[in-house]
Formats: structure tokens, sequence, C-alpha cells
């Protein structure tokens, strides 16, 4: 796999290097030269001086002495001379010998330097060609498994290897997914499975049976390849912070030589690319599921979302239409919901409404489709389901939802009852909107029935469907309602129910519709306090019904009270503080016959300023009373701080009292408690003379009902 060194540049190192010792051997040459001259001369200079010595050993003329004594000193001083020179002359070869072996040296060096470079330009080019070809885009990502073969295809006609190979530690296992680069038998195949389980079980730190979830895939197709040796793995991990993945990437080599460092480094440099493509990938595409589910899903109760309800009931019609079928929508919203949140917190709030969704599923049928469309309401489309089906289903989830039993954090145990809205396709409705705006009304109109109950469209009038079809255009209808003074209370008698006495009446707002019909309470209330008419729908009622007592008061009816409701937004904007107490004066009606109806629900939002609301009404001389109390169970803690005169039991338990001993032993548990705290109580939803019979025995103060009497329009 050894990159080559460009022809022209070697012949250019052979070039200079060959010349380099060219001045080598020349050097080394007259080296060698000057010393055999320098030899030769000494040896025969040697030679001079020995028989220079002879002769003056001998010498017979005295006269001779002097002047060969003079030619050895000259001798000498030759050879003196002779060594000076070949001294400085071996200097000046050996500086030039090193000089020269260095700058070979240097060259090496040098050229060695520019093919590394030349190499690792060619790796780094190569890489880049493999880094190139990836590109994320959606499509890779939700299919990385393809993307990645085509990935390895580059990565394999760049840098070759045998086996590339993924792995990640999932909740279920390992996930080993095992890509071939080339046509393996059947026997290496399981000998590469084999070892890259162990080895990937082994690097991720997995038990040793972990369960093995295996996908192979042949990337390159060639001649059948039998047999390998020894397989060699570089690994590489998925980064710790890629979310909720574990995992490694590596390619694997059958037999081959060994790499060099650098090409190693490079190859896991392109893993590393490769484990962020896949990781972020694999995270992504994980993500985009989820996404995928949540966009069809409520992520608290797993059930359907609102979206996927439109959608389907949406498909249902078109699908219903063509062959011919009913199909049937309940529309449930949870009764008094907002008491469990305000009482025990939104966690509690929240289990309960997955226990709400738990008893759905166990009730709907394969292919119906139950849904969480808001706060605590919730849809349920029953494919071919016809109206009497719809009905039973809508009675069995009712019945269900009030035998469950709910636990608080504090240990109380609760229970929690739902209205219900049918509506069935296609008797009562053709299309999305009408069918959701009637199912709608159907529920309102099941919980204006005493809520815990189901309501069909098929019971309701055209009126109130045609009314309803649009809450804003019905806020519009209201508003005139109130301004041309349409809206008027009507009064239901309150008796006491030792003697049988008229004790107080209770308003209850009417609309008289320009047709000359009454519309009840129950169908708009929600919609004036949803569009803040609360506040004027206040001050009409308790305009005309101060207007009838102070006519009343002149007939000896002097003593008995009035209970009037007041709205939410009433409460919080204090308004009706100034103006009750000047009617009053104005009408000359002791404040002392007023008695105020708080919800349970409104009374409990803010219990400092309820407070300091209450005890300014009462130093005036007005009375409270605590309507539908009982729906939050855990009522008496803020029924003592705020000291209500009277509590109106829900009139859901009231009605229900013969049939439910769960009913009974709650009303009966409630009348007993006020009295132990000096509170008096009425109930409501006095339907019959046996519950009559039954509060009565119960010691309960006062009764109110359709039994005793329907609210009427004069007291
Ligand atoms: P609520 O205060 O609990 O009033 C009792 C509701 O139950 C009334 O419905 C009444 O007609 C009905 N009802 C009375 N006796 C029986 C019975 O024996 N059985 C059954 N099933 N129902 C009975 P309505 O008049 O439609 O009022 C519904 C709610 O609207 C009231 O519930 C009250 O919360 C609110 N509301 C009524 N009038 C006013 C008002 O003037 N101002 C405000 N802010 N709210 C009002
Ligand atoms: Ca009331
Ligand atoms: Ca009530």
């Amino acid at each position: 796999m050894s990159a080559s060194i460009p022809s022209h540049l070697e012949e250019v190192r052979l070039r200079v290097i060959d010349r380099l010792a060219v001045l080598l051997e020349s050097q080394t040459r007259t080296k060698i030269f000057g010393n055999n001259v320098a030899e030769l001369i000494r040896t025969t200079h040697g030679e001079i001086v020995e028989e220079l010595r002879q002769t003056l050993g001998n010498a017979q003329h005295a006269a001779l002495v002097p002047a060969l004594e003079e030619t050895l000193r000259a001798c000498d001083r030759l050879d003196q001379c002779l060594d000076l020179l070949f001294s400085e002359r071996n200097r000046q070869w050996h500086r030039n010998g090193d000089y020269v072996q260095a700058l070979l040296n240097e060259f090496n060096e040098t050229f060695a330097d520019l093919s590394t470079t030349l190499i690792e330009k060619d790796l780094l080019e190569r890489q880049s060609r493999v880094l190139e070809q990836v590109i994320l885009s959606h499509e890779h990502v939700t299919q990385w498994k393809d993307f990645v073969q085509e990935i390895l295809l580059d990565f394999h006609a760049i840098f070759p290897f045998n086996f590339f190979y993924i792995a990640f530690a999932e909740e279920h296992g390992l996930s080993l997914y095992l890509y071939y680069l080339g046509n393996y038998a059947e026997e290496v195949k399981d000998s590469a499975r084999h070892m890259l389980a162990q080895q990937m079980i082994g690097s991720l730190n997995l038990p040793g049976d972990t369960p093995l979830d295996m996908e192979e895939f042949v990337v390159k197709q060639n001649g059948l390849i039998n047999h390998v040796d020894d397989i060699r793995m570089i690994t590489v991990a998925v980064p710790e912070h890629t979310p909720k993945l574990a995992g490694l990437l590596g390619v694997a080599y059958a037999s081959m030589n060994d790499l060099s460092t650098q090409e190693e480094s490079i190859i896991r440099s392109i893993l590393a690319v490769m484990v962020m493509v896949v990781g972020s990938s694999k995270a992504l595409s994980r993500t985009l599921a989820e996404l995928e589910y949540y966009s069809m899903h409520d992520p608290l109760t797993g059930l359907y979302n609102r979206r996927q309800f439109t959608n389907m009931l949406d498909y249902e019609i078109g699908r219903s239409e063509r062959h011919n079928h009913e199909f049937s929508i309940l529309l449930l919203d949870l009764d008094n919901f907002k008491d469990i949140n305000d009482s025990y917190g939104h966690p509690t709030g929240d289990e309960a409404l997955c226990g709400v969704a738990e008893v759905l599923r166990e009730h709907v049928r394969k292919g119906d489709l139950a849904s969480r469309i808001g706060g605590d309401e919730f849809a349920v489309i029953l494919m071919e389901t016809g109206r009497s089906g719809a009905a039973t289903v809508a009675e069995n989830i009712g019945m269900a939802l009030r035998n469950k039993v709910f636990t608080a954090p504090d240990g109380k145990r609760f229970h929690l009852t739902v209205s219900i809205g049918i509506v069935t396709y296609p008797h009562d409705a053709q299309n999305v909107t009408d069918l959701m705006a009637g199912v709608d009304l159907a529920m309102y109109r099941a919980k204006e029935l005493g809520k815990n109950g189901a309501c069909t469209v098929e019971a309701l009038g055209d009126e109130q469907i045609m009314a309803n079809r649009s809450t804003r255009d019905y806020a519009e209808k209201l508003r005139e309602a109130l301004q041309d003074e349409r809206i008027v209370p009507y009064f239901q008698s309150i008796i006491d129910c030792r003697s049988g006495a008229v004790f107080a009446y209770e308003t209850l707002a009417r609309m008289k519709e320009l047709n000359g019909e009454t519309v009840s309470a129950g169908l708009f209330v929600e919609t004036i306090e949803k569009y803040g008419l609360g506040r004027d729908l206040d001050k009409a009622i308790i305009d005309k019904a101060l207007l009838a007592k102070s006519k009343r008061m002149q007939d000896n009816q002097a003593t008995t009270k009035i209970f009037i409701n007041l709205s939410a937004q009433e409460i919080q904007g204090r308004g009706i503080l100034g103006y009750a107490e000047e009617l009053c004066s104005r009408l000359e009606i002791p404040p002392g016959c007023i008695v105020f109806e708080i919800l349970e629900r409104d009374a409990i939002g803010d219990m400092t300023n309820m407070r300091k609301f209450l005890t300014s009404l009462r130093n005036k001389g007005f009375a409270f009373a605590l309507d539908d109390f009982g729906s939050g169970y855990n009522s008496f803690h803020y029924l003592r701080e705020l000291h209500f005169e009277y509590v109106k039991i829900d009139g859901a338990f009231v009605r229900n009292i013969l049939n439910s001993k769960v009913d009974f032993a709650l009303v009966q548990n409630l009348s007993n408690l006020c009295q132990d705290i000096g509170i008096l109580t009425v109930a409501e939803f006095v339907e019959s003379e046996e519950i009559f019979d039954a509060i009565k025995g119960m010691g309960i103060n006062y009764a109110q009902g359709f039994h005793i009497s329907m609210p009427v329009r004069e007291m």
C-alpha cells in the first residue's frame, strides 16, 4: 500500500548522491595519494640523513664537519616543515570529507522528509476523497444503513479492507451491523461474526449473554473468498456525549501486510468521521422516530393526540361514506378535574389522567381510536358503532371510572367521574365541524344534567345544536342578550327539610331567545366565563333578583333568603361588593337575606384573597355558600378556613345516593362533618321523595331539586 515517490525526483536524488560520492571518493583518493607522497619523502629523507650521519662519523676533513652538521640541521627543519605541511593537509582533507559526508546526510534527510510529505499528501488526498462523499441529508439520516454502504464503497476503493462493522449497545441487546466488502464463504463470515460479536461485547463491557441482533450486508460482489487467516481490527468508539448511544465502529482486515502508523492513523481518522456520521444518523433517526410518534401521541398518556384524532375522524368519515358504515364519537370531560390538580398537585392530576387513559384502553375495541384532545378532555372514535353501541361503551367507561380508586400523595383515596357526549355518523351530523360541535354540546348537556353521565346528540334539540355551532358567535349572541336584558333570573326554591317551608330561592340565569324559547344557564355560563362576560351576568342577575326580592318584601316574605351564584370573574374583580351593598340599601333589603354561592373550584384557587374578599362582604352582613361541595373531596380545610355559612352538597352525588353506597356514604359523611363544624347543609338535585327522605334522615338541613320545585320565573 506504500505510496511511491515520483521518478524524476528519484533521479535527481540518485544524481546528487552520485556526485557527492564522486567528490567524497576523489577527496579520499587525494588524501591517500598525499599520504603516500609524504611517506616517500620521509623515507627518502631518512635515507639521506642516515647517509650524512655516516659521512660525518667517518669525516677525515675537519673542514667538512660544520657544513655537514649544517646540512643535517637543514634536513631536520625540512622534516619539521614536511610534518607541518602534511598535518595541515590532513586536517583539510578531514574537514572536506566530513563536510561532504554531512552534505550527503543532510541531502538524504531532506529527501526523506520530502518523500514523507509526499506520502502524507497522498494519504490525505485519499482521506479527503472518502470524506467528500460524506454528506448528511434527511434521507441519509433515515436510511443510514444504506448510506453507510455508499460511504464504504468509496472508503474501500481508497483504503481496501475486508469487513466493516458497527456495534451499538441498545436496550434490547447488542446490535451488530456487519458489512462484507467482498463475497466471502459462509465459514469466513461465520468466523468474522463470531469474532466481532465477542470483541464488541468485550469492548462495550456488556454481559456475555447479551442478546445479539445482527444485520449483514454484502457491499461488494467479486470472486468468492474461501479462506482468510487472522483477522485484524481497527475500532473507534462513538463519543460518549452522543445522546443515548453507546457503540463502536471499525474495519477489519483479513491477513494483510501491517499498516504503517501513518496509514493506521488516517484510517482511524476516517473511522472517527464515520462514527460521527453513523452515530448522529442513528441518534437523529431515533429522534425522528420519536418526533413522528409524538406528532401523533399525547406524551403523558400515550393515547393519540388531538391532531391524530382529527386526521382519523376525517379519514373515518370518508371510509364510512364509501362503505355505508356508521360510527360514533364519545367526547369525555372529567368532572371537576381542576379540583384534583388544585388539591393534590399536578403530579397526582397527571397520574389520574393516565388512569383515565387506562380505562379508555380497556374499553375500546381494536381499531377504535382513543385520544386525549385537551387537559382533561378525551375523545374516542368507535368504528362501525351505532347509537346504542356507543351508549353502552359510554356507560361502561363511566362505570369503570367511577369504580376506579385513585390515591393522593397523602394517602387519601379519591374518585373521578366523567361527563360524556355521544354523536353518531351519519345520523347526527356528516362532517367534522358538525360532529364535533354536536358532541361538544351533548357533553355540556351531560354536565348540565348533573355530570357523571352521558348524553347523545339525538337527545338535544336542533336549536341547541344550531346555537352552539360556533362559541364565538354564541358569545356575541350572549353579549346581545345581556345588553337587551334578555338574561334573567329564574328561582328555584330551597326548603327546610324539617318544616318543609321555603327557606330560600336560588337564582338561576336563563336566556330568553328572540323566538321566545328559554335557554338554561348550564348551556351558556361556560361561554360567558370564557369570553369575560361573567361580571355582566352577575350584575344583571343581582339587579333583577334584588328588584324581585324587594317586591316580595312587601308580601311578608322578608325572611326568605336569596342564593345568588357568583362568577369566578366577579370574585376576582370584587366590583360586586360596593354594588350589592348600595343596591341593598337603596331597595331596603337587609344584606342578611343575601347568600352568595361560590363554586368549590373557584374558592380554592386563591385562598388568601378569597379570605379577604369573604371577610369584607361578611362584615356588610352577606353570607356565603360553597357550591358543588364534595367534588374535590378534601375541601374541609378551606371550608373551615373560609367560614362558609352554607354548604351545597354536589347534586351529582345526591341524586345517586339510593343507587350507590359510595355516594350515600359520601353525602352522609359530608353532612356529619358540616354538622360537627357548625355549617348548614343544602342537598341539591333532590329528584324524588325517596331521596328527600334519605337526606332528611342524614340530618341535612335544606333541600333543593326538581322534586321540590323546578326553577321558575317568579319567586
Ligand atoms: P348550580 O349552581 O349547581 O345550579 C344547579 C343546576 O342544576 C341548575 O342548572 C339547575 O337548573 C339544575 N338543577 C336544579 N335541580 C336539579 C335536579 O333536581 N336535578 C338536576 N339534574 N338538575 C337540577 P342551570 O340553571 O342550567 O345552571 C347551571 C350552572 O350554571 C349552575 O350550577 C351555576 O353554576 C351556573 N349558573 C346559573 N345561574 C348563574 C348565574 O346567574 N351566575 C353565574 N355566575 N352562574 C350561574
Ligand atoms: Ca348554584
Ligand atoms: Ca350546585
